[in-house]
């Protein structure tokens, strides 16, 4: 999973392109969902706080404007996008790459090493720690197929990709978003 790197092609052109997929969190209820695992991609993001925005952003490798900014450092994370069965939508899961007991990462990679479909589920125990069960899913079961298919599709066709679904943004369209303290204070 460590090994498929990419960049990604740059986000969509148009505005109103918006893909159809967006992040999932793992919370302290069960969360099932049947993995992706060949669109799973290593990337990096950027946490980037300015006055009334703070988010995630997405590094573009060479060329990135928050790269040289002091003091902003670059996290790695492994995306991994999948059917979310409770939501009926695909749903990219971002999971840093902590390694410790409990840790996320080992425990994904450990059952997506199997060939078998299945379903897996997880369960935030921790700020840091997880439960990861898994699944056979029996014939009929609701699998995602079409939504899953879709995805690859897109995906396939450089429509979209699993990094695209932590925004680009440059400093400047922050600053377009964010909310200028002098109108805050009126
Ligand atoms: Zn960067």
């Amino acid at each position: 999973m460590k090994d498929s790197y990419e960049w990604g092609p740059p986000p969509p052109q148009k505005p109103d392109n918006i893909p159809e997929f967006g992040f999932a969190k793992f919370t302290e209820t069960d969360q099932s969902f049947v993995p992706i695992k060949e669109q799973s991609r290593v990337g990096y993001i950027h946490y980037v706080k300015r006055p009334g925005w703070e988010g995630y952003v997405r590094c573009i490798g060479e060329g990135c404007e928050f790269c040289n900014q002091p003091g902003q450092k670059r996290e790695e994370r492994v995306f991994l996008p999948g059917y979310l069965l409770e939501e009926a939508r695909i749903g990219i899961f971002s999971v840093t790459d902590l390694r410790r007991p409990g840790s996320l990462l080992p425990q994904l990679e450990r059952v997506l090493c199997s060939d078998e479909k299945v379903m897996i589920t997880v369960r935030r125990t921790s700020m840091t720690t997880f439960k990861v069960r898994t699944q056979s899913l029996n014939p009929g079961d609701d699998d995602g197929e079409a939504a899953i298919e879709q995805f690859r599709k897109k995906c396939d066709a450089g429509e979209i990709n699993t990094l695209t679904v932590t925004p680009a943004y440059t400093e400047a369209e922050i600053a377009g978003l964010s909310v200028t303290p002098a109108l805050c204070a009126r």
